[in-house]
């Protein structure tokens, strides 16, 4: 799974020097110039990280960052603030906003690529590109290949990555709307009912091995993996 970074920043020199640098590293990028862009790309798709500057036209990055912090569907979203600023309150103030690290202008692409994976591997370490095991179940990002009792699932695109948010968020109940937002991404032109029929086919593809059981509907509210 290629993590998606939205990268905010005005300047279109250190917008492109971010992007290009983020690309070449392998990651999705989509940019934004100011803070109502950036909001309308998070609505439009959830990124995985945001690498946010500090000084933008109107809506200030800070203040942003607070928004995305208060936000019910963006609170857990990693972001680094990018900025000139270089007073230490600055920094105490753009981490009390929410942001995960901090990185002062200027930078080296590598050293911000590098804390990009870092924020990432701490935040969300299901992006690492490592297998994610839950009894014999076992799910290969990288490979795409799932196993139960080390026979092979045969699973659809859709179920795959449903399987692959359930079972790197175990325990938790997530309704039809966050499914279709941390699964499919965009949330505004598919049903929910779609949910339901992509669940289906994921519990008919792993009842030969019972682990269908893991999926719980959680009446009137979503549904739960269980991973115990
Ligand atoms: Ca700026």
């Amino acid at each position: 799974m290629t993590p998606t970074i939205l990268v905010v920043e005005d300047e279109p020199a250190i917008q492109e020097l971010v992007a290009i640098n983020l690309k070449h590293a392998g990651f999705l990028v989509v940019r934004a110039s100011s803070g109502e862009e950036a909001e309308s790309a998070i609505r439009a798709a959830l990124p995985d990280l945001i690498i946010l500057d500090w000084m933008l036209p109107g809506q200030s990055g800070l203040s942003l960052a607070k928004k995305v912090r208060m936000g019910e569907r963006t609170r857990e979203l990693p972001i680094i603030m990018l900025t000139a600023r270089v007073h230490e309150e600055d920094k105490i103030l753009g981490l009390e906003a929410g942001a995960d690290d901090y990185v002062s202008k200027p930078f080296s692409p590598k050293e911000l690529v590098a804390r990009v994976r870092a924020v990432l591997r701490r935040r969300a370490p299901h992006l690492a590109g490592d297998a994610v095991e839950i009894g014999n179940l076992s799910l290969n990002p990288s490979t795409h290949r799932v196993t139960a009792a080390g026979q092979p699932v045969d699973l659809g695109p859709t179920e795959f990555r449903l399987l692959f948010f359930f079972m790197t968020h175990p325990e938790r109940v997530y309704t039809r709307s966050q499914l279709l937002d941390e699964v499919w991404g965009d949330h505004v032109f598919i049903e929910e009912r779609t949910v339901d029929v992509h669940i289906r086919r994921l519990r008919a593809a792993l009842e030969a091995t019972n682990h269908h059981e893991r999926i719980e509907t959680v009446r009137g509210t979503g549904y739960r993996f269980r991973g115990a």
